[in-house]
């Protein structure tokens, strides 16, 4: 498993992301701490992983 510190778009909360090894692209995850929506994308490129959060539309 690969921990991600992220930043919450909506209460600006920084969390660790648990990201599966299996898991790329983008997919919709609430936020643990104001339970709105987060569009995550995950791209791995060359070994390195990164993820963006945005607000899900
Ligand atoms: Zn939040």
């Amino acid at each position: 498993m690969d921990t991600v510190s992220v930043t919450c778009p909506y209460c600006f909360e920084r969390t660790d992301l648990v990201v599966d090894p299996d898991t790329e692209g983008s997919y919709v995850e609430d936020c643990e701490v104001c339970c709105r929506p987060w569009q995550i994308t995950v791209v791995r490129a060359g070994g390195e992983l990164e993820v963006v959060v945005d607000r899900a539309q």
